[in-house]
């Protein structure tokens, strides 16, 4: 009896606005707090729930939050509730949590619940004592909960909270958002048309911002930094310019919050108008409204939220009475803690901000990468030069190399914009380095990438043959014939040995010495210096994907999957998947398999099955070991498993390479082919060299030289010495 009282009690509930993401995260709470021995209730309806108690508020199982990974929406339902503003129903809420012995609480919500939250916080032990008082509750049970304990997290589609990176549901808007603005493009062009989208965030552009850059659109509105007077005449001047080179289409993104200086809300029908009545175009208006909460979380959602949904419970079990309560976010893709309440504070401040049209302070408070991607978006729209073309200009020559990855024609599109926007010539190599000796190599305006930005694949081609001893001088003869003063090398580990050879060979060839750079793009995610790369996160939204069908197509057996996923010998797909897919066992290269740990995958299996199970998910990278493949884990699993359940296998191939790059990719390789066009320009500005590659660490864009790379990496095994994800796998273990 003593360890069932001594048991804590935790209670989870989403509240407010739903979001794509809150299942996982609400999946996550579950299975870390049974895996950690507490109880966890789910309480229906947000605070709604909470004030009505009974049934409302009820125990969760391991099983009870299975298959809800792939679920839009929140399965425990959110409301919003009068009630629980006032205390009395906040003394009921009290009352109802008791009952059940709960006084820790993960709550799902944005700011407002959140809020909530925290009042009633600060009055558990004024409500305690007046349940008490009253005879409601008995001595022993004020004294076993003298306080609530709280943990919060985001959800909100607007990414609209200081404290995190990213809300739960933004990523998953982003998608719905890019998918819609693909779809208005392609009719768009085909009829020559101009369209308004208007998207969701009221005080908040992120949404805005980053759709546009991600849909390649033309003008974008957005909260935070209202258009100065005069701002139609210069939208239409910017739009007709487009259209002059080469343009089919005009997309114009406006946020819910839009509004000019003067604090007057531009609405999308008002740029409608403009747009008629200024240029003569057809123009339609698209609200997309509430789609943009719909449909499947993205993979990103279903990992971060699982990751944010297991720190919870990992805080507020080891939270006291004193403990300040925390907000659980993420910053550069690790978790992140911050004061709840000075979190929701600095949020309300950047609205008030807007609000008293203090722009400049509220553009600071989001961050400086938020302004500089509304600098880079404003640059790429634009199809005149900022500056007036110098006389000589230099030749900046963009090549692949490595296997495709999505998004590389978005950095391609991106770097050659950007660098005519800084005055340099822009070259394309048609066919990466063998292509170069062969000469396919033209300069590339702003209208000839028009539209590369959600295309898949490589329209400059790529290879995975670096260049030979004998090529190394037909190579540094033809950069020379085509007078190329500088070289942006976008791709995988190929392209990153290939630029290394070259620098390493500078000596020999003059013509090597030039400034060079290296974008990682590769859906394997194991190139050094980044802890991303382009392409990765489109590749694990298709396996994620995959996997959703996989599970439906199970159904109605008992079944075992062995899913294999790419990633040569970096296990990041395979990790990543399995967290967002929600498998019980992965195979990663950088653990190998033994048979040891096979046997105890199939004790383990044959257990759960035994107990009840339908589904087991395994994911296999495709290198995890040489010997034990993924149809010897299938014999093995099948024979071993008899009649109690079947085994089918899943390669799932060349399309992980395939498909249009997602969101989160094409903001990744905008932001890179920034930095490497400033690289590239700062080097030619001051007459230096270098070579290096560029990447993502701890959330900031960091070049290295290229001479650094062989102390970086594992070259037997084609991956990076250091690989922050693999700190993920407990996470994996305690879920599954
Ligand atoms: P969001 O959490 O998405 O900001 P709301 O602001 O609508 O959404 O809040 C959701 C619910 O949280 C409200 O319906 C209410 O029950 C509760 N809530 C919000 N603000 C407060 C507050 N200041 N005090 C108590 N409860 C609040």
């Amino acid at each position: 009896m003593a360890g069932l009282e001594s048991k804590k009690s935790i209670g989870v509930l989403t509240s407010g606005g739903d979001a794509q993401g809150m299942n996982a995260a609400v999946r996550a709470v579950v299975r870390a707090a049974l895996h950690q021995g507490a109880a966890v209730y789910a309480i229906d309806e947000g605070y709604q729930g909470m004030v009505d108690g009974g049934s409302r508020i009820h125990p969760l199982s391991w099983d009870d939050v299975g298959r809800i990974l792939h679920r839009g929406g929140t399965v425990i339902g959110t409301a919003r509730c009068a009630r629980f503003r006032e205390r009395e129903g906040r003394l009921q809420a009290a009352r109802n949590l008791l009952q059940s012995g709960i006084d820790r609480l993960v709550i799902i919500g944005g700011d407002g619940s959140l809020t909530g939250a925290d009042t009633f916080r600060q009055e558990w032990p004024g409500l305690i004592a007046e349940l008490r008082e009253r005879g409601e509750i008995d001595e022993a049970t004020a004294q076993q909960h003298p306080a609530l304990m709280i943990v919060g997290l985001v959800g909100s589609i607007d990414n609209d909270m200081v404290g995190t990176d990213m809300t739960i549901g933004a990523d998953s808007a982003l998608h719905r958002i890019t998918e819609a603005i693909d779809a208005l493009t392609s009719t768009a062009a085909s009829h020559q048309r101009s369209f308004v989208v208007e998207v969701m965030g009221r005080h908040c552009g992120y949404l805005a911002l980053t759709s546009a850059i991600a849909g390649g659109t033309d003008y974008v509105l957005i909260p935070e930094n209202p258009p100065d007077e005069g701002w139609e005449e210069r939208m239409c001047e910017l739009l007709r310019r487009g259209r002059a080179a080469g343009r089919r289409d005009s997309i114009v993104v406006v946020a819910e919050g839009a509004a000019d200086r003067a604090g007057h809300p531009i609405s999308g029908d008002y740029v409608r108008r403009v747009l008629e009545e200024r240029l003569g175009e057809d123009t339609r208006v698209t609200i997309l409204g509430h789609v943009q909460r719909g449909g499947t979380p993205s993979a990103y959602d279903r990992w971060m939220s699982t990751l944010v949904g297991h720190a919870a419970v990992e805080d507020l079990l080891a939270a006291t009475p004193d403990s300040e309560p925390q907000l659980i976010g993420v910053r550069y893709n690790r978790i992140h803690r911050a004061p709840l309440m000075q979190c929701v504070e600095q949020t309300r401040a950047v609205a008030r901000l807007i609000g008293e049209q203090h722009y400049a302070k509220a553009m600071e408070m989001r961050g400086g990468s938020f302004s500089a991607m509304f600098d880079i978006f404003k640059a790429m729209a634009e199809a005149l030069p900022s500056i007036a073309p110098p006389a000589r200009p230099r030749r900046i020559a963009i090549i692949h190399g490595g296997a495709l990855a999505p998004g590389m024609n978005t950095a391609a599109r991106a770097a050659i914009r950007l660098g005519l926007d800084r005055g340099h010539a822009m070259l394309g190599v048609r066919g990466s380095f063998s292509g170069l000796i062969d000469g396919r190599i033209e300069a590339l305006s702003w209208g000839d990438v028009e539209g590369w930005t959600a295309l898949g694949g490589a329209e400059l081609g790529a290879s995975r043959q670096i260049p030979a001893t004998e090529q190394l001088y037909p190579v540094a003869r033809a950069l020379e014939t085509h007078g190329v003063d500088g070289l942006l090398v976008i791709g995988g580990w190929m392209a990153y040995q290939a630029a290394y050879r070259l620098h390493s060979e500078r000596e020999r060839y003059p013509a090597f010495k030039i400034p060079m750079i290296c974008l990682p793009a590769s859906i394997d995610n194991n190139l050094p210096g980044s802890e991303l790369s382009i392409g990765a996160d489109t590749a694990l939204n298709v396996i994620v994907e995959a996997l959703d069908r996989i599970k439906q197509s199970a159904m109605a057996a008992r079944r075992c999957f062995v899913v294999e996923v790419m990633g040569r010998h970096c296990g990041y797909l395979a990790l990543m998947s399995g967290l967002a897919g929600g498998a019980e066992r992965i195979y990663l290269p950088e653990e190998g398999i033994t048979l040891k740990d096979l046997q105890a995958d199939v004790e383990r299996m044959i257990a759960s099955f035994r107990d009840g199970r339908r589904f087991y998910l395994t994911i296999r990278n495709e290198r995890a070991n040489a010997q034990y493949t993924t149809d010897f884990l299938c014999r093995l699993f099948e024979e071993e498993g008899g009649h109690l359940f079947d085994v089918r296998q899943a390669v799932l191939g060349h399309v992980q390479q395939g498909g249009n790059p997602s969101p989160f990719d094409r903001i990744l390789a905008t932001r890179l082919a920034a930095h490497g066009i400033d690289f590239l320009t700062g080097e030619l500005n001051r007459g230096t060299a270098a070579g290096a590659f560029i990447g993502l660490a701890e959330g900031k864009v960091t070049t290295f030289p290229l001479k650094q790379m062989p102390d970086m990496i594992d070259s037997p095994n084609r991956r990076p010495l250091e690989q922050w994800w693999l700190a993920l796998r407990p996470v994996l273990e305690a879920l599954a």
